[in-house]
């Protein structure tokens, strides 16, 4: 009996046990700490173990790709400082698009460095409400994030000699942006990749549509990444790279693990293939996503 009252004490002061909220294993993982380090030129990696941000310094002032999670942005902007530079001197502010774990810490970004924030016609809505309405990032808005320019399909700045194209792949989301741009070093050009996504990722591809096209932007958006090229592929999530195996190969002397030509295309091959078991699978009546 007294253990029974100790029981019932315990649950009122307690209450019963919350639901999980969603993504909150990920958000964890993906939020690992991460020691910044040089990747190649003037391209630094400044993100976490899991969610990708990468620094390119000009002398006209620095380019910032991606804000990570909100509670990412305290230790992109450590991690800008432990390398020696300055926030202030962050001039223009990218995004690869507006899932909460690329977009979320750019409003804290934002105001803290005085950028320009760029993004694309197709995701600015999502930037600047906070929300985008489908797939699984519906369940987690972000701070609104004003876009300062927005970038059309093709469309390039140019910063202190460092010329970045807007590569719009729709599908993951509706202005996907993968920023391309020319780095020379030691002599040699190479073409480097601030890829995406083209995951499916819990978005609804068969029965109710995320949004109409979406199948015909992922059809094309494979297409068009089959024409293009990069030695130097970055991505989003570290696991798309396989960043931490190369960093662990970095070595005085050795090649730049981060060179690897073959790798886009491999990956191009690896994630249409994926697409089209998950569109089956979505067709046969499979759920698009389920929170784990
Ligand atoms: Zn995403």
């Amino acid at each position: 009996m007294k253990h029974l009252a100790i029981a019932a004490a315990v649950l009122l002061l307690t209450g019963p046990a919350l639901a999980e909220p969603p993504f909150a294993k990920e958000r964890v993982e993906w939020n690992v700490p991460q020691k910044p380090f040089h990747v190649i030129g003037n391209i630094y990696y400044v993100g976490m173990a899991g969610v990708s941000a990468f620094l390119i310094v000009t002398p006209q002032g620095n380019i910032l790709t991606d804000g990570g999670l909100p509670e990412s942005a305290p230790f992109i902007e450590k991690n800008i400082q432990a390398l020696g530079f300055k926030l202030s001197d962050v001039k223009v502010l990218l995004n690869s698009h507006a899932h909460f774990d690329h977009s979320g810490g750019l409003a804290k970004l934002k105001a803290d460095t005085g950028a320009k924030f760029y993004a694309s016609t197709g995701d600015k809505p999502f930037l600047e409400s906070g929300h985008i309405p489908y797939g699984p990032s519906a369940l987690i808005d972000t701070a609104p994030v004003k876009v300062d320019r927005a970038m059309k399909d093709g469309e390039s700045f140019t910063l202190g000699g460092v010329t970045m194209t807007a590569n719009v792949i729709p599908g993951h989301t509706r202005g996907c942006t993968t920023w391309t741009m020319p780095l020379t070093e030691a002599g040699v050009t190479h073409k480097v990749m601030f890829f995406c996504s083209i995951s499916v990722a819990g978005n609804p591809i068969a029965g109710k549509l995320a949004y109409p096209t979406i199948v015909s932007d992922y059809r094309a958006s494979f297409a068009r990444l089959k024409k293009m090229d990069a030695d130097i592929f970055l991505a989003a999530h570290g696991g798309q790279f396989a960043m931490a195996e190369k960093l662990a190969k970095v070595k005085p002397g050795a090649p730049n693990p981060f060179i690897d030509a073959a790798e886009f295309p491999r990956f191009v091959a690896s994630a249409e293939a994926a697409f089209n078991k998950d569109l089956a699978r979505q067709q046969a009546g499979g759920v698009a996503y389920v929170p784990r």
